[in-house]
């Protein structure tokens, strides 16, 4: 629609506004530059940026326990690779991001949800994951802060999920990409730092996308336990290889210099949370829970469904909203909760504005 022209306000793409960094920049000009960067690197990634991973990690890791792959997602997909074999189950707690039961199923396994909702703040619990284990379960993932919901597990919570993965031996893949955008009172914490007897049981996944705003770097990691690490590098050095070296110049300057440039974005992420979270409130029949990080709000929409002209689902809502508003978002069957739309808040403040207001308008009309 873009292409056509029209003016098409986007609250669909998971990534930053923003430019990245220069400092970052600066470090990918000078590398090349530099004809060693023009060569490739060991498939799990310039020495001294798995160093530079292994100590911001927050647990004791050795570099060897380091991949850095294409992008978080690549990791996604390795973790899965390296674990499941043929009928193994993963608990995947719903509303979750896409990829996870994509990546579960090409890998083998059988992705199983675990629905949470918003009168819980979509916080899965230790029992809810009880009551769907089975002797076929191996994994769990979690993703904290979370995409879609911009939910954050506390400390105890994350204690307790991590005990109860620990007395049935399974394996976690915690998902911790948006560990530095986190608001208000909230706190990150990395699970197998709460909970070091499941560290030799945790693969982390993590990378510079969101923090730094470079998505289009392709520079994620994976860190873990030695032979499921060293599972997940034979993979890859048959897959891709590794990560374009210049990338990860840029990807070391981001991991090793300081976090101003992240903190001021995460402070603008921060201002439209608090606009957009008050501004849909404003729409009779939507109730937006306010999250705590990451840049995603998650409002359930049931209470317009069906209203006057307005769709019966989600999905045809989010189509509907597009065709007459000129509005993007992400309908919940994406994240396997139909009733909800999700709405990713990195866009500029004014865009923000004008988009919440059209669908604000087209409400009133049709409903
Ligand atoms: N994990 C989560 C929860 C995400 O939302 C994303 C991107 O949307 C990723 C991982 C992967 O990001 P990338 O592959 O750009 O590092």
């Amino acid at each position: 629609m873009r292409a056509a022209g029209r003016p098409v306000i986007g609250f669909g793409a998971g990534e930053p506004d923003f430019p990245t960094p220069e400092h970052i920049v600066e470090a990918a000009v000078a590398a090349c530059r530099d004809p060693r960067s023009h060569k490739y690197t060991p498939a799990g990634g310039q020495p001294v940026l798995r160093e530079a991973v292994a100590s911001v990690s927050g647990h004791p890791i050795e570099p060897s326990q380091v991949i850095v792959t294409n992008g978080g997602k690549q990791g996604v997909y390795q973790a899965f690779a390296a674990l499941l074999d043929p009928g193994d189950e993963v608990l995947v707690p719903a509303p979750y991001w896409t990829t996870y039961p994509e990546a579960v199923r090409l890998a083998g396994g059988v992705p199983v949800a675990v629905n949470t909702d918003e009168s819980t703040g979509y916080l899965v619990s230790a029992g809810q994951l009880e009551a769907a284990r089975t002797s076929r379960t191996k994994i769990l993932v979690m993703c904290s802060p979370s995409n879609p919901t911009g939910a954050v597990h506390s400390r105890e919570q994350l204690e307790e999920i991590g005990n109860w993965a620990v007395e049935h031996d399974l394996f976690v893949v915690t998902d911790e990409i948006y560990q530095h955008l986190v608001y208000g009172d909230a706190q990150f914490h990395s699970l197998p730092a709460v909970v070091p007897a499941l560290a030799d049981r945790t693969i982390v996944l993590s990378g510079v996308s969101k923090t730094f705003a470079m998505t289009g770097w392709r520079v994620g990691w994976m860190t873990g336990p030695k032979d499921v690490i060293g599972a997940a590098l034979n993979l890859q050095s048959h897959l891709t290889s590794n990560v374009c070296n210049v990338a990860q110049a840029a990807a070391l300057a981001a991991v090793t210099g300081d976090l101003s440039a992240a903190m001021s974005m995460r402070a603008a992420f921060d201002r439209r949370r608090r606009t957009i979270v008050s501004l849909l409130n404003d729409i009779p029949g939507v109730v937006c829970p306010e999250p705590q990080g990451a840049f995603y709000v998650y409002p359930p929409v049931r209470g317009l469904l069906g209203r006057g002209r307005l769709p019966r689902t989600s999905a045809e809502l989010a189509g509907f909203i597009l065709d007459e508003a000129e509005v993007a978002v992400v309908p919940g069957e994406a994240f396997g909760t139909p009733g909800y739309l999700r709405f990713s808040y990195a866009l500029s403040d004014s865009d923000l504005a004008e988009g919440v207001s059209r669908i604000a308008k087209l409400v009133r009309e049709v409903s």
